[in-house]
């Protein structure tokens, strides 16, 4: 007999990014350039030397210190998990759960809707102003009405692109118990509210090793908050929940910084050039982005679009079913070989799809 499903999971459906072997990827916002030779040799030779028949540093002590030394916030304020999906996951089972409320800003990232229904809690979403840009009193006056346990800020904001200003945040620092923002984007663009942490207890940045730091099948992230909230994180972790293997490629990626940071400034050049190249395209678009990622809306069916594209061998995102995104799709910004195919299929999958 099959097993019965908690009663407030049914209508969750699954994360649904598609995993398609397409020959150009452009879907999941990672970065285009693989490790550098030098990282992943560094990183062999710290596999080689892992006791694996030990535990891990469940404290991930090392890692924790490399952060402090790249951040400038002191190690006791650092948290790591398996991707920064799973720091939130904690956050959300340390801090929301049953009863209690998160609320979020639509359009944003699926997870933000999914990982505080996965824990029980209930969702309030209201729409971001008109530009994507939040602003204080309607966010001010959104926590007031739900009063939530945490409330999602997502900067760069996935999947419109655009950052949020530290004068919300600090805002709803004043308004919520806790505020969340995300920041898997901000090497791209975007002020990061870290220095806001000096005057709220209450706030969590949330950062990625899966995108600015080419490490996205590693599994890493972390978040910059008080001392005291590690503590409540601690209760709710599995125990020894980061592998060694996961902390020695964050600590390889933290030793050659350098190489990642190199490109960064070439990823955000190339994700300009491909918004102003979508901008000249006539029937198109494009949001002013300061990610790694471009949104653009058409006036054709996305999903077609989104065939006539994969027909071609480029994969990119469907968001179109997201709040707000009616015939919007997400294209990364890739290489430039990649995004030169992406400009060039495009007036052909039009013609295919316009009927
Ligand atoms: N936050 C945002 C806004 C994202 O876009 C993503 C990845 N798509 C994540 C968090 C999760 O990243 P990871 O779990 O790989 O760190």
């Amino acid at each position: 007999m099959r097993p019965r499903l908690r009663d407030d999971l049914g209508s969750l459906s699954a994360y649904l990014a598609p995993q398609i072997e397409a020959p150009i990827r452009l879907n999941t916002n990672e970065s285009a350039h693989p490790l550098p030779p030098a990282f992943a040799d560094d990183l062999a030779a710290a596999v080689r030397g892992i006791e694996f028949h030990r535990y891990p540093d469940r404290e991930a002590k090392d890692l924790r210190a490399a952060l402090a030394a790249h951040t400038g916030h002191s190690a006791e304020g650092i948290w790591v998990a398996n991707g920064s999906n799973e720091v939130i996951q904690q956050l959300c089972l340390a801090y929301a759960g049953p009863g209690r409320k998160v609320l979020l800003f639509d359009p944003t990232y699926s997870m933000h809707s999914l990982i505080p229904r996965m824990v029980g809690a209930e969702l309030a979403r209201e729409p971001l102003p008109p530009g994507f840009w939040l602003e204080t009193e309607g966010a001010v006056d959104a926590v007031e009405r739900h009063d939530p346990a945490i409330v999602f800020v997502c900067s760069p904001n996935n999947p419109t692109g655009n950052a949020q200003s530290l004068e919300v945040v600090d805002a709803l620092c004043g308004a919520a118990p806790l505020v969340l923002v995300d920041e898997a984007y901000i090497e791209f663009g975007g002020e990061t509210a870290q220095p806001l942490l000096e005057r709220h207890e209450n706030l969590v940045v949330v950062r990625t090793f899966s995108k600015a730091f080419s490490l996205a099948a590693a599994r890493l992230g972390y978040c910059l908050c008080a001392p005291a909230l590690l503590e409540d994180l601690a209760r709710v972790r599995l125990p020894y929940h980061l592998s060694s293997l996961t902390q020695a490629a964050g600590l390889a990626a933290l030793r050659h910084l350098g190489e990642a940071e190199a490109i960064l400034t070439t990823i955000a050049a190339r994700r300009d050039r491909l918004f102003e190249r979508l901008d000249r395209m006539p029937g198109v678009q494009p949001s002013r982005s300061q990610a790694n990622f471009v949104l653009f809306r058409t006036d054709v069916e996305a999903r077609a679009l989104w065939e006539a594209l994969l027909r071609r061998g480029i994969l990119v995102r469907d968001v179109s079913n997201y709040p707000m995104l009616e015939r919007c799709l997400r294209v990364t910004a890739g290489t430039d070989e990649e995004i030169d195919a992406f400009i060039e299929a495009l007036p052909d999958c039009f013609e295919e799809v316009v009927p």
